[in-house]
């Protein structure tokens, strides 16, 4: 069945709450709804949530089906910004509409298209799906790793995925920046980019940070 908007969107609150501060239960009035509510009586039909008196919390069920919501919203938010160039600012609506949208057998190519992507433009993670862990490569993948690009390819930087922020400042003054053009010159013993009329050298860990919108693939 499909879930209503709303439902959807308690699902996520909830998950995302257990996952970044391990607290369980939410009260109705943080979750912006009532007992009475049609999203929470369609969430309990659906046996997705506990509810008591101090608030809701989701089960084991309930854990996934949110886990899944969650992935398409930050896939959303990542196709906005690196596929349709929508602003950082702008994003934020549009993808909470699109997510709703994206079922599972448009996720999974989505996910492909874009590459697999481990983070949102937030720097949040995205959840992964069965594709990643297959690790397919589709030849329509549009946004490739560095680690993952071969000798020859071309692409502008789509964005920087590191949840750190030295390696973050590290790749930027190397001028390593979303939108710029960047050529994949060599790819071992390092990986070596050119930039402009500069070339950069970076281990792999950090080739595999950068992530670009392929311009071309070589031999195709
Ligand atoms: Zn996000
Ligand atoms: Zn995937």
């Amino acid at each position: 069945m499909r879930l209503s908007n709303n439902a959807e969107e308690i699902l996520e609150r909830l998950w995302i709450m257990t996952m970044e501060t391990g607290k369980k239960t939410a009260g109705f009035k943080e979750l912006k709804t009532a007992k009475n509510a049609p999203e929470v009586e369609e969430l309990i039909a659906l046996n997705y949530i506990d509810v008591s008196e101090k608030g809701i919390a989701l089960n084991k069920e309930g854990m996934k089906e949110a886990e899944d919501a969650v992935r398409r919203h930050r896939l959303a938010e990542r196709l906005m910004i690196d596929v349709f160039g929508i602003r950082k600012n702008l994003m934020e609506d549009t993808a909470c509409q699109f997510e709703h949208l994206i079922r599972k057998a448009v996720e999974e190519n989505i996910c492909t298209l874009l590459g697999h992507p481990k983070v949102c433009p937030h720097g949040k993670p995205i959840p992964r799906g069965r594709c990643c862990r297959k690790g397919s490569r589709s030849p329509k993948s549009i946004v490739s790793s560095l680690a993952d690009a071969k000798k020859g390819t071309k692409g502008k930087v789509a964005y920087l995925h590191t949840g750190d922020n030295k390696k973050l400042r590290k790749l930027m003054t190397m001028g390593i920046l979303p939108g710029v053009l960047v050529e994949v010159v060599q790819t071992f013993p390092s990986h070596v980019f050119q930039i402009g009329h500069m070339q950069v050298a970076v281990d792999r860990e950090m080739a595999g940070d950068i992530f670009i919108r392929l311009a071309r693939r070589p031999g195709r």
